[in-house]
């Protein structure tokens, strides 16, 4: 009897225990949340959209400086239409933009990959239908985006609110909800004037991306956050905030957007890479359940010109001097008596790995004792870490230190796609040799062979730009300064005349320059492409003044 009734409170005080564990301290019930969302909107009324207006696209990654609020450069895309389909999990934009600046597989926001084709047309159209995505320069072909891209742009259908409550519904969501007080936001100008209780719903998309979204009294979605891996930084914020949302017809929908990647951080505290907004732009022409009824996957779809990030091809320059090419950026091997050198890091750890691999079997058995780093351009760090973690010390401009340390080169934790440092962090990230921080020039040196590596200037592409030099081989190693992955430019760019500069200043007596975008070329195909500027030398005019001349005039 005893037992009998001591058991029967065990399994009261379970079934209590069990009820109140369904949503632990600080989570709430996320349905009747996500339900009151979407009567506010008319989401079950929402199958597609289409909008358009004007907009820009922030280029990240690609800042000229690094420094307190500045903002990702910003190229601007007018005539911009977007039609989003919730229902075919398809998106189509379109925009104008000036070509010649980015990359033509480059839409806005990550994704930026020097080494491949240029933007050639004013007219840009990007279409995700599923896993598949497809960029349309002009009226060319259609051509296949990344996989990593068509990801991305595929997320994005997700990221919005009737989106947003449509993938909490699909199977594999799991929606979570907790509430918080929002406080005003540092750095704005005071939106916020009390303290607001808001709600937060995070559920999974995609299988595998967190995503959340914060509601507001008025049961309005405005704002959604997810982290994605980039592979510069590690785990990289996303979030798209939605203001001024109307009425059109039955549903709601905002007609302002912006996209903060990269942190939001006005006040740096917490990062030195301050880019944030990724994409933006006023699109009050909206069209609800207007949209195709199908985005076919097009039938003569070219394949994505970007260059596998894993292949490495070799090729001798001189007695042990290497290019690591075969990918959207190279790399170059500089053998020294007991150690090596190399230039450049570019794209990701992936590739790193697989340079380092060749690179061990050139020279097996010395050290990667150090890794001339060009310039902080995202797309050309990627690899930094995994160079720290083979145990070479950083070349790096002194101005890249504080973001590099910060932001790139430290213990923080990776959740999403952790690399070998986040997993296994070597000891020396916190008391190691990370950093050689140059203010004009350096030299590598094993008093046999000689390397050395300069500041360039003027500031063109980046600031903090290094380049490099083998006096004996006559060989200028660069970065974005001069690229050969497609004809130069007709005209001389702002890049092209501070390297031309830095070479005169310098006065260097180059015959190959080695480019991290393209093929090694002779000096003379450089001079070409600056026209009659290359005829020019940097001299003292009158009054003291730097100044340039007719080459044959000036005397070295
Ligand atoms: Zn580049
Ligand atoms: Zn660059």
């Amino acid at each position: 009897m005893k037992k009998f009734w001591t058991l029967s409170m065990l399994s009261l005080f379970l079934g209590a225990s069990v009820h109140a564990q369904q949503f632990p301290p600080g989570f709430v019930d996320p349905m009747p949340l996500l339900a009151a969302a979407s009567e506010e909107i008319g989401e079950q009324d929402f199958q597609c959209v289409t909008l358009s207006g004007t907009g820009y696209s922030g280029a990240v990654g690609q800042t000229y400086e690094n420094a307190v609020n500045i903002d990702w450069d910003r190229i601007e895309m007018a005539n911009y239409t977007r039609t989003i389909n919730w229902e075919t999990a398809t998106s189509i934009e379109t925009f104008d933009r000036t070509p010649g600046l980015n990359p033509a597989s480059w839409k806005y926001g990550l994704g930026w990959m020097g080494g491949t084709p240029t933007q050639k047309q004013t007219r840009q159209t990007f279409i995700v239908n599923g896993d598949t995505g497809w960029a349309i320069d002009g009226d060319g072909p259609p051509v296949a985006a990344t996989a990593e891209d068509a990801e991305r742009w595929q997320l994005d259908i997700w990221l919005n609110p009737p989106g947003f409550l449509k993938a909490a519904r699909m199977p594999g969501a799991n929606p979570k909800a907790f509430w918080r007080w929002e406080q005003i936001e540092m750095g704005r100008d005071g939106n916020v004037v009390n303290l607001t209780k808001m709600h937060v719903v995070s559920i999974t998309m995609l299988g595998k991306y967190l995503v959340d979204a914060t509601i507001n009294p008025q049961n309005q979605i405005q704002r959604i956050h997810v982290m994605v891996s980039e592979p510069a930084l590690g785990d990289f914020n996303i979030e798209h905030e939605s203001t001024n949302q109307q009425q059109f017809g039955n549903v709601k929908w905002p007609t302002n957007w912006h996209s903060h990647q990269g942190w939001d951080d006005n006040w740096q505290f917490a990062n030195d890479s301050t880019g944030h907004n990724a994409y933006g732009g006023t699109f009050p022409n909206v069209q609800p359940n207007v949209c195709p009824n199908s985005v076919p996957v097009p039938t003569n779809l070219q394949p994505s010109p970007r260059p596998d990030p894993e292949m490495v091809i070799v090729e001798r320059m001189a007695e042990g001097v290497y290019l690591l090419g075969g990918g959207p950026a190279n790399s170059y091997m500089v053998e020294f008596k007991d150690w090596v050198a190399v230039f450049d890091a570019p794209i990701n750890e992936k590739r790193s790995l697989a340079v380092i691999e060749e690179i061990v079997k050139l020279v097996p058995n010395k050290p990667i004792r150090w890794l001339i780093n060009s310039h902080v351009h995202f797309d050309h760090i990627g690899g930094l870490r995994t160079y720290l973690h083979i145990g070479s010390t950083i070349v790096t401009h002194r101005k890249n230190v504080g973001m590099l340390n910060r932001d790139v080169l430290n213990y923080r934790t990776q959740g999403v796609e952790p690399d070998i440092t986040s997993l296994w962090p070597p000891t020396e990230l916190a008391e190691g040799y990370n950093y050689e921080a140059i203010n004009e020039n350096f030299v590598i040196t094993d008093n046999e062979r000689i390397m050395r590596v300069y500041y360039v200037q003027p500031l063109r592409h980046a600031t903090g730009m290094l380049m490099a030099y083998l006096p004996e081989e006559k060989i200028a190693f660069q970065a974005d300064l001069f690229n050969t992955h497609e004809p130069p430019p007709a005209e001389p760019t702002p890049a092209m005349q501070s390297f031309f500069n830095q070479i005169q200043r310098m006065s260097l007596d180059v015959e190959t320059v080695a480019p991290s975008h393209g093929q090694p070329v002779p000096y003379s195909d450089f001079v070409e492409a600056m026209g009659d500027e290359g005829k020019l030398c940097e001299t003292v005019i009158s009054g003291g003044a730097v100044g340039m001349a007719p080459c044959e005039t000036v005397d070295h």
